[in-house]
């Protein structure tokens, strides 16, 4: 089978960017001290609050499900519960991980249109029950850019913020494509997040270009009370921070992050415009962000997976994910579009799909 140097299963397939590289070797000298204690921690939280011009409380954890389920778990109660929606990574691909560190804070999940909460829905859980045998609703979480590949609008996440604040509940955001959203909408940082409400967002790095390690960006400060302990106990404490937060300088400085994000929405887009005029595909949901939902029939997805390029189909038979990271280049997707043409006339038809992939996002 073909070997192919990228793929489009998901961005965190990619490598770390040059800038994160660069800076985690230039941190990489001498003795510092360790916990945080940094100057590089120091400066990534600098350039954080810079970034978001506000002066916000930060923290880095190892990997998003550990920065979305300590966050959560420190806007209530073990016996409140999280607003979120259906398709999010906080419900769907986390092991229960909120629930757990929140000693049992219950998710609790709406409905609403391309992997967006609906506003009303918001409401129509928070009235649903009333009594003491109930949870009570404390925080709504958002992802933005969201699993199937949307972004919210300001107005949008405003609209969210408005519900949020009528039923006094915090407000959280998932921000595992924060870059891929301020990139798409060409916005202020702070337009989406603490100017919209956002009590706290989870910053990712991932998938944006380094290697390890998520910020926690506390718009509200008073959520941040004790968080440090919350890390610790968790085992999210990195004794060696700097090689956590150093990587944020090399993406923070210049705007990398944004260039990056906007790069892998570009190659996304190219990737759409393509496929949409082929009338044997269907496109299932807009491309906002970095990634291209798409039904194709099994056999071609066979076809392609035999050319070598990986993917995954997990959204029923034939819905494909299609993500672009920050190293994917034109040449990757007219490649792809290429052997995809190329399968619509010469696979043959009569093969199953057979297993399908683990889901991994
Ligand atoms: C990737 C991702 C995360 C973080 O996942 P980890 O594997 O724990 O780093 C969180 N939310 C969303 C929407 C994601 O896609």
């Amino acid at each position: 089978m073909k070997q192919r140097p990228r793929h489009f299963a998901s961005d965190n397939y990619a490598g770390i960017c040059p800038e994160a590289w660069q800076s985690l070797q230039e941190a990489n000298s001498g003795h510092v001290p360790g916990y945080g204690d940094d100057m590089w921690t120091d400066k990534a939280a600098d350039l954080l609050r810079e970034t978001f011009a506000m002066d916000c409380e930060v923290f880095f954890v190892f990997n998003g499900t550990a920065a979305n389920s300590l966050s959560l778990a420190s806007t209530g109660q073990s016996y409140n519960s999280i607003l979120c929606h259906e398709t999010a990574h906080v419900e769907t691909d986390e092991c229960g991980a909120p629930e757990f560190f929140s000693n049992g804070m219950k998710v609790q999940l709406l409905p609403g249109e391309l992997g967006k909460i609906d506003p009303s829905g918001i409401e129509r859980m928070v009235k649903k029950r009333s009594d003491i045998h109930y949870p009570k609703p404390r925080a709504v979480s958002v992802t933005q850019s969201t699993e199937l590949g949307t972004v919210y609008s300001v107005d949008e996440l405003k609209s969210v913020w408005a519900k949020a604040k009528q039923f006094n509940l915090k407000l959280h955001m998932d921000g595992a494509r924060f870059a891929n959203a301020v990139a798409s909408l060409g916005c202020h940082p702070k337009d989406i997040t603490w100017e919209a409400g956002v009590d706290v967002l989870c910053f990712g790095g991932t998938k944006n270009g380094t290697a390890v390690g998520d910020a926690v960006v506390f718009f509200n400060r008073e959520l941040a009370e004790d968080f440090d302990y919350r890390c610790k106990q968790s085992g999210q404490l990195a004794s060696k921070m700097r090689y956590l937060s150093a990587p944020w300088v090399g993406m923070l400085r210049n705007k990398v992050w944004l260039k990056h994000a906007g790069h892998a929405n570009a190659m996304a887009k190219l990737l759409h415009d393509e496929l949409v005029q082929i009338e044997e595909l269907r496109l299932l949901w807009p491309t906002q962000a970095n990634a291209v939902f798409v039904e194709m029939p099994p056999w071609l997805v066979h076809s392609l997976k035999n050319d070598g390029w990986k993917f995954y189909t997990f959204i029923g038979q034939g819905g494909c994910r299609l993500m672009c990271a920050w190293d994917t280049t034109e040449q990757d997707v007219r490649d792809f579009v290429a052997d995809l043409k190329r399968g619509l006339v010469e696979a043959p038809r009569d093969v199953d799909l057979g297993e399908v992939d683990h889901r991994k996002l």
